[in-house]
């Protein structure tokens, strides 16, 4: 989007204010489905977490994504944003077996990531058919070398396991429908994620009546100039061809599965802040900003690097400045970083804004959660209002007279 743009956004709806613009989220979708055209059928099931707008969803509905839920709540977001149920995979971690079986009821393809619930589920519901969430404890060590990864991470049952689910499946004689993998880091090389796809396949042959496999995520996103980046193409061709190999091998055309969250909208989303101090110490200019890790918590949280522009004066001179937030805490968004000379009352954009940003935000500091604004085809949306003072008192009960 052109800063011009931004600018008229942050002046018509006021600041802080997300932005996302809907033709990057298509850019990235048709960029994904083209990699993979020869597969006969693949499956892009957008991960709700990522950014969860009801707005959004019902964009991703019409270009033709799926989605993955990870709570009960994401499942009746995509049920009131008009995908079917059966267009939903409930991919949990930990969560009630209640929780899972509200989804079943509700006709959402479930996904189990441990056994004992796999078992309770299996005894109770044998005719709904699920998929398994196998962790293949693969992924890039050092050096782009393969190595195994944390052997006692939480997420999905073990592919040393795999005997167990067999016999779970067999005792409670419940149908498993499609295996999963989420390992949860990024691809980087492509190799890495053959590597881990291998062992799906090979876990994939003992089931039989597979109708997906679920690749999960991971695809990486650049966030600066020179960022590697998950080359999309190449994952395109060397999976897709495997993956129609594999299908020989089966017996039958599976559908081929993906359930990526940044990939879709993280360079969509723009965050814009006014600056309401600068402030000169001996050593640094801070650039104080009228927003905190309230609004955008993953540079303080992952020490993630989001590129921050002045779009109030993008022809100045450059200068060193770090961007803080007005948290009564230290909220650091960015450490002697060269922006173009700012003063009070300029607008910044912090670029990669479109996951895990407004989803994260919070009322700390009894704060309230920004505005949210989709640029569709020229023209701005409001897709979520500015909280209000009510908001923050909403849900609190004031039991002030037994005092
Ligand atoms: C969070 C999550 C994703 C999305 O991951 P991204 O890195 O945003 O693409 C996909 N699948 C599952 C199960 C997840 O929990």
């Amino acid at each position: 989007m052109k800063a011009k743009e931004l600018l008229a956004i942050a002046s018509e709806f006021g600041a802080p204010v997300y932005v996302y613009d809907s033709a990057k989220i298509q850019k990235q979708y048709e960029r994904l489905t083209k990699a993979f055209d020869k597969v006969e059928s693949l499956k892009v099931n957008y991960a709700t977490k990522a950014l969860s707008n009801l707005s959004i969803l019902r964009f991703m509905k019409h270009l033709g994504c799926g989605l993955d839920t990870v709570s009960i709540q994401e499942v009746r977001l995509g049920l009131d944003a008009g995908f079917q149920a059966d267009e939903i995979i409930f991919t949990p971690n930990g969560v009630s077996l209640e929780e899972l079986e509200e989804a079943a009821t509700l006709g959402v393809q479930i996904n189990i990531d441990n056994l004992s619930i796999l078992e309770q589920f299996g005894s109770k519901h044998p005719n709904i058919p699920v998929c398994i969430r196998i962790n293949p404890h693969v992924m890039a060590g050092g050096n782009s070398k393969i190595s195994v990864g944390h052997i006692d991470s939480k997420f999905g049952i073990s592919i040393h396991q795999l005997p167990h689910i067999l016999r779970i499946a067999k005792l409670t004689n419940i149908k498993i429908n499609g295996i999963h993998m989420h390992t949860g880091s990024d691809i980087l090389d492509i190799d890495v994620f053959l590597y881990a796809s291998e062992i799906l396949f090979d876990a994939a042959k003992q089931f039989k009546d597979l109708e997906f496999i679920d690749f999960g995520s991971g695809f990486k996103v650049p966030y600066k100039e020179g960022d590697i980046q998950t080359n999309i193409e190449e994952l395109g061709k060397k999976l897709g061809k495997r993956f129609n190999e594999f299908c020989e091998e089966y017996g039958k055309s599976l559908t081929l599965a993906f359930e990526p969250g940044k990939y879709l909208v993280s360079e969509a989303g723009n965050f814009l802040a006014a600056v309401n101090v600068v402030k000169q110490t001996t050593s640094t200019v801070f650039a104080g900003i009228d927003s905190g890790f309230n609004h955008l918590i993953r540079p303080m949280f992952y020490g993630s690097y989001h590129d921050i522009k002045n779009l109030s004066n993008p022809g100045g001179k450059e200068r060193f400045y770090s961007v803080v937030g007005y948290i009564c805490e230290t909220d650091t968004f960015a450490n002697n970083r060269r922006i173009t000379e700012i003063s009070e009352g300029d607008v910044l954009c912090f670029s990669n804004a479109g996951a895990y940003c407004f989803a994260m935000t919070s009322n700390y500091n009894s704060r309230y959660r920004p505005a949210e604004v989709l640029w569709h085809k020229g023209q701005a949306h409001l897709i979520r209002k500015r909280e209000t003072y009510e908001d923050l008192k909403q849900n609190q009960v004031d039991i002030g007279s037994t005092f």
